[in-house]
């Protein structure tokens, strides 16, 4: 519990501060911006949390504020796996929550990325593999890329979907050329 607290203390407020009233395009709605072009529609998000403290999803839940203003963008949190193109994990993969997270995974339509936020997601963080936690996110599922932090902030997981779509993106563009040249 004191390492947590000392924690809390070292990590201190992520949340950018308010932009000055004269800029009016914040980091974060440049990269929604960059999102939408290489998208061109909705993407949707499918979010589990495998067994975090709740830091990262009050990160996550920022996303969705007026500030960081997700939805307004057209980037959206799903209720079904069915329905989501991207699976946000959060946590270590607790030994509970395991075989939730995998037919969570084999339930989203191909082709699915997967991102993993926060340290515990990357690598099990102050929660290690034990009894009750298999670790990391990648010991489960691959893994398409790893926002670090503890917790990482809304910006740094805007920019994990980001570069998770873009990377996807390329390899699919790549993908295609090599099928329809062939
Ligand atoms: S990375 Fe930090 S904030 Fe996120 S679940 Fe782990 S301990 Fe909590």
């Amino acid at each position: 519990m004191l390492d947590v607290l000392l924690r809390i203390l070292r990590t201190g407020q992520l949340t950018e501060p308010l932009p000055d009233a004269d800029n009016t395009s914040p980091a974060s709605s440049i990269l929604q911006k960059n999102l939408l072009g290489i998208l061109g529609r909705a993407l949707c998000i499918r979010h589990v949390d495998a067994g975090s403290c709740n830091g990262c999803e009050l990160e996550i839940q920022a996303l969705n504020n007026p500030y960081y203003n997700l939805e307004g963008e057209g980037i959206r949190f799903v209720a079904s796996p069915r329905h989501a193109d991207l699976l946000l994990v959060t946590g270590p993969v607790s030994v509970n929550m395991e075989e939730a997270l995998k037919r969570t995974y084999d339930a989203i339509p191909d082709p699915k990325m997967v991102i993993a936020v926060g340290d515990c997601a990357a690598c099990g963080g102050i929660f290690g593999t034990s009894y009750a936690s298999r670790g990391g996110v990648a010991n489960i599922l691959p893994v398409n890329y790893t926002v670090t932090g503890c917790p990482p902030s809304p910006t740094d997981i805007l920019r994990g979907i980001l570069n998770t779509v873009r990377a996807t993106s390329a390899r699919n563009e790549i993908s295609n050329t090599v099928r329809y040249s062939s």
